[in-house]
């Protein structure tokens, strides 16, 4: 029963594109859309089928994914805006709606209590496990919204995804998410200050990361995703930083982690010190980088200002 179901999927980029193939394999019925007519063809030739406006493509869904950039594109689409009109006057009142873009948690909880006014189901439901997990299905969903809404998703992010949590109500997974990537964006930073200092005293980086592997240092970013060119194969920093995660989608990550903490009145300080190191980086012309070349800001070598 659950191959019925008609899937619309919105935003093919680096991840929502794997995680739309994903789908297919899993013999689901996806009707994809993208800006982009390229990313939309990658979709095509692996079965979707394609529409020529992002509201003929959900027409009839039964669920409508988005992996958007930002917030202002995410209301847009729902909402609509100046240029076009939102998906909201046009979705079927049992369709369920799963946005699984990294967001300001007001955004995520305005375009969900817009929604159910016209009784449209809708969870944020953002994810992390990078371009790697998306590919693989492994990725973690981070969901904020009514249980019984997570409950009807599963289905379809169990095709995703690995492991999938219920954070606790609407917009609860976008701050749980931005609570991961501030750590993230900290654990990177350390890594590539660490590894440098390796560097410039002599040490082979694939020594020390075998080392602080072992030791006390030991971190998702050094094991997975280790930032010195050329120490594990496959990931970005071995490929000339390229694809993976950008600068600028960390950038805005962290703004909304330190807007989160204006609010609540937390004390950020590393994360604070992360977020003016990754805008320098940007700043720098780093912008569509993948987010660990920021180990090159440490280098004695690298082109500083
Ligand atoms: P991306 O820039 O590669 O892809 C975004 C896609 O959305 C692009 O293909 C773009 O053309 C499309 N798009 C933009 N506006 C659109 C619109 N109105 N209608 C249809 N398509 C539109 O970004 P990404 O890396 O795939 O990230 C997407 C989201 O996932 C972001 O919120 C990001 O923070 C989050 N995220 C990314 C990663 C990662 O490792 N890349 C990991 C976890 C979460």
């Amino acid at each position: 029963m659950q191959t019925q179901l008609k899937i619309a999927f919105i935003g093919l980029g680096n991840m929502g594109g794997p995680m739309a193939i994903n789908l297919l394999k899993a013999g689901m019925q996806v009707c994809v859309f993208d800006l982009m007519p390229q990313a939309v063809t990658k979709l095509t030739e692996q079965g979707a089928s394609s529409a020529n406006s992002v509201l003929e493509a959900v027409k009839d869904a039964d669920i409508v994914i988005s992996m958007l950039p930002a917030g202002k594109h995410v209301e847009a689409l729902y909402l609509g805006d100046d240029k076009q009109a939102g998906l909201i006057s046009v979705l079927d009142k049992n369709c369920l709606v799963i946005d699984s873009s990294t967001i300001d948690t007001a955004t995520a909880q305005k375009v969900g209590k817009a929604l159910a006014e016209h009784g449209i189901a809708f969870i944020d439901a953002p994810v992390s496990g990078g371009v790697g997990g998306a590919t693989a299905g492994t990725l973690t969903f981070i969901v904020g919204g009514e249980l019984s809404h997570y409950e009807r998703a599963l289905p379809v992010l169990n095709k995703m995804g690995k492991n999938i949590f219920h954070a606790g109500p609407l917009g609860a997974g976008q701050v749980a998410k931005i609570c991961n990537n501030m750590l993230l964006s900290v654990l990177m930073v350390g890594t590539s200050e660490a590894l440098q200092l390796a560097i410039d005293n002599g040490l082979d980086p694939k020594v020390v990361s075998d080392i602080m592997l072992q030791s006390s240092g030991r971190n998702w970013t050094l094991e997975l995703y280790n930032p010195c060119p050329n120490v594990l194969p496959n990931v970005p920093s071995s490929k000339g930083y390229q694809g993976g995660f950008m600068v600028d989608l960390m950038k805005k990550d962290l703004g909304l982690a330190i807007d989160t903490a204006i609010k609540s009145e937390s004390f950020t300080p590393m994360g604070e010190l992360a977020q003016s190191l990754y805008g320098k980086h940007s700043m720098q012309g780093n912008g569509q980088l993948d987010f660990s070349s920021i180990f090159s800001m440490f280098s004695k070598h690298s082109n500083k200002e």
